[in-house]
């Protein structure tokens, strides 16, 4: 027993790991199990810069029917396993602890070509979000969700944590783009819904279960996402405004005005645009000083080519009626692109402050006013010196409340005591992970979160899978003889 490497309430031996590995060397091929020095630091990785424990192994299957094999005999073992696809999680549920293998997606990444006619896609998991998007424009399509991290997060991990991103307003979250789904359950069992049907009321939609759910559920292995058309009008504007009210009453007009083809609202305190612009080593925009700064968005298809004549009158009447101070709208796709890459820039600006603190949250939108408003007040209060660099999704009420203070902790708990005040939510995009746990009953009744319970225990029973992520709960201990 003294040999013994401990995780949660388990023990297990020395004995039953290299038991396991032998079972895994039989059922999956050498390149797909790495033990020892052959584990690359990498999938110690974490966007937050905190510590992870060394990998008991990792597993990197390069087909469903390897990765099922594989949690087959990780069940028959009690061994806890972490799904990582890109690490570009924000919340920790791919952080590794003690006694914890890798179960990383990296092998999966093909993306078939769309078919001529067909308005979604099949992809591999571990596929990086952008090679879908490339295959969307391929196929002169377009696909609805984008986020800053694309080039490296994975349609896995966007499905295990319903991405958000920049144009939910048009599109959705990434549940939205889900048609079907094929998933691993801890056991190994294939559960596949890879239908390419538009309606499917036969039983319970099972595929929403895995949507979100952080890995704690399942093991997301193929996805049929869906496509848009691609629009043939795009035009965004950089605005200064004077108010946060300003910038939900000209959210409201554009809505009025253009509709359904508004596909992006992102606001900027001042603490952000002029920080991401020094961090970036550009030229601001706007030289006009403002409590707000918006970066709005149109994609029209065809039939909606007049929407940017609109988009540009309702922008002019806004600074003819005050609700903007000054706008600059660009002229060309190099203009376009340079506004979003200002927008993408805030993650990594914000990553290089010290006694920096994010929430990922979100609150009623017509209650933003009040809500920065009291919030900056009670933060204030715990240090008169704090620094605000909040950016976001406006236009869907989920704001990067990023502040910098020396007295985080206290700061961030009063902050989501506020978010709960006002109806919102402790995570609006990135999940609960490992660091956001504290505040999940903030967000979620105890019966909600028993049910959640329920579901863990239903589909998970010996809680190998991305154990202790969302919630914590007791299983079993494994027996010394598997
Ligand atoms: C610069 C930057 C910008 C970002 N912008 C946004 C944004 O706008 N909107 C947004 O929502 N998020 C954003 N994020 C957060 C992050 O990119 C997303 O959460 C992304 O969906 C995570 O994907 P990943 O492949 O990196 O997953 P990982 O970080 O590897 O894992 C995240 C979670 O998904 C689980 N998981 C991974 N793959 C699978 C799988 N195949 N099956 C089951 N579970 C799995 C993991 O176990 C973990 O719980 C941003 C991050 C960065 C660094």
């Amino acid at each position: 027993m003294t040999k013994d490497q401990r995780f949660g309430d388990q023990m297990v031996g020395d004995q039953r790991l290299e038991a396991l590995l032998a079972r895994l060397a039989q059922v999956v091929p050498a390149q797909a199990l790495l033990t020892g020095d052959a584990i690359d630091p990498r999938y110690q990785e974490d966007r937050r810069d905190r510590a992870s424990a060394r990998p008991a192994f990792v597993l990197r299957p390069g087909s469903t029917a390897e990765l099922a094999a594989a949690m087959a005999a990780c069940h028959a073992f009690h061994q806890p396993l972490v799904v990582q696809g890109g690490r570009t999680g924000l919340s920790g549920a791919h952080r590794i602890r003690a006694g914890e293998a890798v179960l990383s997606l990296e092998r999966m990444t093909s993306v078939e070509p769309v078919r001529p006619g067909a308005t979604t896609v099949l992809a591999e998991a571990g596929a990086p979000l952008q090679r879908v998007q490339e295959a969307a424009t391929e196929a002169g399509q377009m696909f609805g969700v984008d986020i800053g991290a694309r080039g490296t997060a994975t349609i896995g991990g966007n499905i295990a944590t319903n991405a958000g991103g920049i144009r939910v307003l048009r599109y959705g979250m990434f549940r939205a783009q889900v048609a079907g789904l094929e998933v691993v359950l801890a056991d190994g069992t294939i559960l596949s819904a890879l239908k390419d049907i538009a309606k499917d009321n036969s039983g319970y939609d099972l595929n929403q279960l895995f949507i979100g759910c952080e890995g704690t559920l399942g093991i997301v292995t193929r996805a049929l996402l869906r496509l848009h058309p691609r629009p043939v009008v795009e035009a965004n504007a950089f605005l200064a405004l004077p108010s946060v009210e300003a910038a939900l009453a000209l959210l409201e007009q554009l809505r009025a005005e253009v509709g359904g083809v508004l596909s992006a609202f992102e606001i900027m305190l001042p603490g952000a645009y002029h920080g991401v612009t020094r961090h970036l080593g550009i030229t601001p925009p706007l030289s006009t000083e403002a409590p707000v700064y918006v970066l709005a968005e149109i994609q029209a298809e065809a039939c909606a080519a007049a929407a940017e004549e609109v988009f540009m009158t309702t922008l002019m009447a806004a600074i003819e009626e005050g609700l903007a101070l000054d706008a600059v709208v660009s002229q060309s796709p190099r203009e376009f692109l340079a506004l979003w890459d200002m927008r993408d820039g805030c993650a990594d600006f914000v990553r290089s402050l010290d006694h920096v603190a994010s929430g990922d949250i979100s609150v009623p939108t017509l209650r933003i006013a009040d809500f920065l408003r009291d919030s900056q007040a009670a933060l204030r209060q715990i240090d008169p010196e704090t620094a605000f660099h909040v950016f976001g999704h406006m236009g869907d009420g989920n704001l990067h409340y990023v502040f910098q203070t020396p007295q985080k902790e206290a700061a961030m708990a009063r902050l989501l005591e506020l978010v709960a005040a006002y109806g919102g939510s402790v995570s609006a995009e990135h999940g609960i992970g490992v660091d956001k746990k504290p505040w999940l009953h903030l967000s979620r009744s105890p019966e909600q979160i028993a049910t959640m319970r329920l579901l863990k225990a239903a589909l998970d029973p010996r809680g190998i899978l991305n154990r202790g992520r969302i919630f914590d709960m007791d299983f079993a201990a494994a027996p010394m003889q598997s």
